[in-house]
């Protein structure tokens, strides 16, 4: 299938993981991808490694917590394609935090990149869409809003507010052919996963709390997330708007 024919999209955090799947499937389905990542060095690399695959992806290095940068390279990817149809929030940090040890200025440097980000953006590619009177959005939260296990409460926190914020934007956007869903990964094995997970453990073992209690027992992929990304964003999906898209193997949490 190739659904994004002739379409533009903006991946945040597509440098790795989740993202990195996201702006691979785009692309193979035709689109031409920006990889909007705090890690230049990283943007680059999964940009090249996609091109030299005959994809058409370039790196757009930004800090997605900054609006200037948001604003700055999302109007030089504009300008050089003519419109920007579709937008991927997977930007994301997700370090362990013991409540005890909390701060307010840990507590906002996590709800920064994993929720203020996600309005700057979208705060930005809006306009943009109404102006073509079409757009897509697709941004990340995490099953750890329904479970509370793992990670930090600013996370969690964040990723529920991504839930709320989504629906706000999905009855702003609904009028203009924007749609906006909240993506809801399960665990999925990506290389910051692999970061975090206890010194001797598999990612498997580290998982297996949660992977025991879904109905497919095992780690999601990056790409199971990615097949979930390209319906949500895909231009058939234009009556499907303000859901959670959860992908988390059918567990048995509420
Ligand atoms: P990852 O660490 O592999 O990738 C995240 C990317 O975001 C990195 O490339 C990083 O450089 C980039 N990034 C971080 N801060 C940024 C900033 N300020 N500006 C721009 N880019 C920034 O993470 P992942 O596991 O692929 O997760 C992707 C998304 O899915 C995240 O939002 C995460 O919270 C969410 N999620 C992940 C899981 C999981 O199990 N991996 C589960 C649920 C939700």
């Amino acid at each position: 299938m190739r659904r994004f024919e002739g379409q533009h999209a903006l991946v945040t955090g597509g440098a790795n993981g989740i993202g990195f799947a996201c702006a691979t499937r785009l692309a193979e389905e035709g689109a031409s991808v920006g990889i909007v990542d705090i890690n230049a060095e990283a943007a680059g690399d999964a940009a090249r490694r996609l091109s030299d695959k005959g994809l058409d992806v370039r790196a757009c290095p930004a800090d997605v917590t900054d609006p200037a940068q948001v604003s700055a390279v999302f109007d030089a990817f504009e300008s050089d394609h003519g419109s920007i149809e579709v937008l991927v929030n997977m930007a994301g940090i997700f370090p362990s935090v013991p409540f005890a040890d909390m701060t307010l200025e840990s507590w906002r440097s996590i709800t920064a990149v994993n929720l203020d980000a996600v309005f700057v953006t979208c705060h930005d590619v809006l306009p943009r869409m109404r102006r073509n009177g079409y757009g897509r959005i697709g941004n990340a939260s995490s099953g750890v809003v329904k479970t509370g296990m793992f990670s930090s409460a600013a996370y969690i926190s964040a990723k529920a507010g991504v839930v709320g914020l989504t629906r706000f934007l999905a009855r702003e956007g609904g009028p203009d052919g924007i749609t906006v869903n909240t993506i809801m990964p399960g665990p999925i094995a990506t290389p910051q996963i692999k970061n975090i997970i206890p010194a001797g453990q598999t990612v498997e073992e580290a998982m297996a709390p949660l992977t025991s209690l879904q109905c497919v027992p095992r780690p999601g992929l990056p790409e199971d997330i990615a097949e979930g990304v390209a319906y949500a964003c895909s231009p058939g999906a234009g009556f499907y708007t303000g859901q959670v898209l959860y992908i988390g193997g059918g567990d048995t949490f509420t």
